[in-house]
């Protein structure tokens, strides 16, 4: 199937990319063809991406053989994206809105795979959202997001390192997350700032006993004042520092050198 290139597509329906809406576009196709890769094998699966904007991504996600659904809110990307669904009959269903605002679980019947480049704010805001809640495993089967590099690092982080904190707790506990590739600022239409990278998390076995909640709040009360030992991070949470005695955990540790098991642990100690 040959398609347009998508700078002439951009430039045909006037796409400037908007700030305000966070809009760096990816154009180099053989790029785009090594992220869509990134989940595995596309075929007949069902697909959300957020923020397709001028359709980038979602063309080599049509290549691959994916069945798409895509959540956009810019309404002048539309009639570029309704081309796409016109080359690729049956296979691209486009939805017009804010995603913050979309519960996909209306939007699909089976699991599906989720894709997105997106703005800083959105995509950490969606990222938190897929990430939480008691139920588990997801109805989403693995997330392939774009990042700004320093947040992918704080995603995928191990203790004892600066960017481990609530983020990689949260992508660590129940998911196993991985930074899939880099991609330097070069590659988006404008460049932006900072470097991005690639981020790609599966669901895992949630521990048993565990509250999501519980160990949210663990987390936020440890890492909220990270500095400090956990006898005085952990203060203010009722039962904590006795559940760090019953487990050996030293009190005077502070909150980067727990293991996302210690933390599972001390949260397992504080459901019951
Ligand atoms: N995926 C395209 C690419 O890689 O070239 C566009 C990426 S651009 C960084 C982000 C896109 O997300 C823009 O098209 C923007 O309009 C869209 N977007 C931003 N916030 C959104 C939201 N809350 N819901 C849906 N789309 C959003």
């Amino acid at each position: 199937m040959s398609l347009p290139p998508l700078r002439e597509v951009i430039a045909r329906h006037g796409l400037s990319a908007t700030r305000a809406l966070g809009q760096n576009f990816l154009l180099d196709e053989q790029l785009l063809d090594r992220i869509a890769a990134v989940p595995g094998d596309l075929r007949d699966k069902p697909v959300l991406e957020v923020g397709p904007g001028p359709g980038g991504l979602t063309r080599a996600l049509l290549r691959a053989g994916a069945r798409v659904t895509a959540i956009e809110m810019d309404r002048r990307c539309l009639p570029a994206l309704a081309e796409l669904e016109a080359a690729f009959p049956g296979q691209l269903r486009v939805i017009e809105g804010d995603a913050l605002k979309i519960d996909p679980a209306t939007l699909f019947a089976e699991p599906y795979a989720i894709l997105a480049n997106l703005p800083y704010n959105v995509g950490t805001a969606l990222f938190t959202g897929w990430l939480s809640g008691e139920s588990w495993p997801p109805q989403w089967t693995s997330l392939t997001l774009m990042f700004q590099q320093e947040v992918a690092q704080r995603i995928t982080a191990q203790p004892d390192t600066s960017a481990y904190g609530r983020l990689a707790v949260l992508a660590q506990w129940r998911s196993t997350a991985k930074l899939a590739m880099k991609v330097h600022r070069s590659a988006f239409t404008p460049p932006p700032k900072v470097m991005s990278a690639i981020v790609h998390v599966t669901p895992s076995a949630m521990p048993e006993g565990v509250s999501a909640r519980v160990l949210e709040r663990v987390t936020e009360a440890a890492f909220g004042q990270r500095r400090k030992m956990l006898r005085q991070s952990l203060k203010g949470l009722p039962g904590a520092l006795e559940v760090l005695e019953r487990l050996g955990i030293d009190p005077q540790r502070r909150a980067e050198t727990l293991s996302v098991a210690e933390f599972v642990s001390v949260a397992r100690e504080l459901t019951r």
